[in-house]
């Protein structure tokens, strides 16, 4: 098989994420350590055969390079650039690269441990509280619906201070997320225009 630098790049990545899983303990057990790769089949037909692969985007900068999550058990085995992606083609910086530790950290041993303090649900603090509570999914997304048409409906301006037709709320603003990709940012730009909101940004300007 001729080898292309993408042919080795996926080579590479393959053989390191195979006994990086096993390490993990989340290869199967009749896998072997390293993975055999048959050299006639077209590289982008080479995917960890155990793990789902979940599309997703770098949340770390405005560049929104696409990514392949590899999960097995409900657990991140592996993470590499998409080569689809239109904007990075399968590269990612060293920002990137390092995506895996968002997930994963290591204790005193060196071993691989999911990382404490990522936040898996949402929490509030109530007003003059000091503590942030855990609260479910359901109770935050009613109660930020409610507070912001409560809120929009109190300030939203159909004129402005000379007359002429404004339709906004100034008293609302939005901030946007690099997480999120192109069609998420599409439908955030719809929802804030279509509720008057004129305050908007987003961490990477995007
Ligand atoms: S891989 Fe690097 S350049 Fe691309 S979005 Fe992530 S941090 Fe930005």
């Amino acid at each position: 098989m001729k080898i292309s630098r993408r042919n080795f790049l996926w080579l590479s990545g393959a053989a390191i994420t195979g006994s990086l899983a096993a390490k993990l303990g989340c290869a199967p057990p009749e896998e072997p350590e390293e993975p055999v790769v048959d050299p006639d089949v077209p590289v982008e037909e080479i995917v960890l055969e155990y793990a789902e692969t979940s599309i997703t985007t770098c949340p770390v900068c405005g560049v929104g390079c696409g990514v392949l999550c590899y999960v097995e058990n409900g657990q991140i085995v592996a993470i590499e650039g998409d080569p689809d992606h239109p904007i990075s083609e399968g590269t990612l910086c060293s920002k990137g690269m390092a995506l895996y530790n968002m997930y994963y950290t290591y204790d005193e041993k060196g071993e691989a441990v999911q990382n404490p303090q990522r936040l898996t649900k949402p929490l509030y603090r109530a007003p003059n509280a000091t503590d942030w509570e855990e609260v479910d999914w359901d109770w935050a997304i009613e109660e930020i619906a409610k507070r912001t048409k409560a809120v929009r409906d109190e300030y939203f301006k159909e004129t402005n201070e000379d007359g002429l037709v404004a339709n906004r709320c100034e008293a609302l603003a939005w901030v946007g997320s690099a997480m999120c990709n192109n069609e998420e940012n599409y439908l955030f730009r719809k929802f804030v225009a279509a509720n008057g909101i004129v305050n908007m940004d987003h961490c990477a300007r995007l």
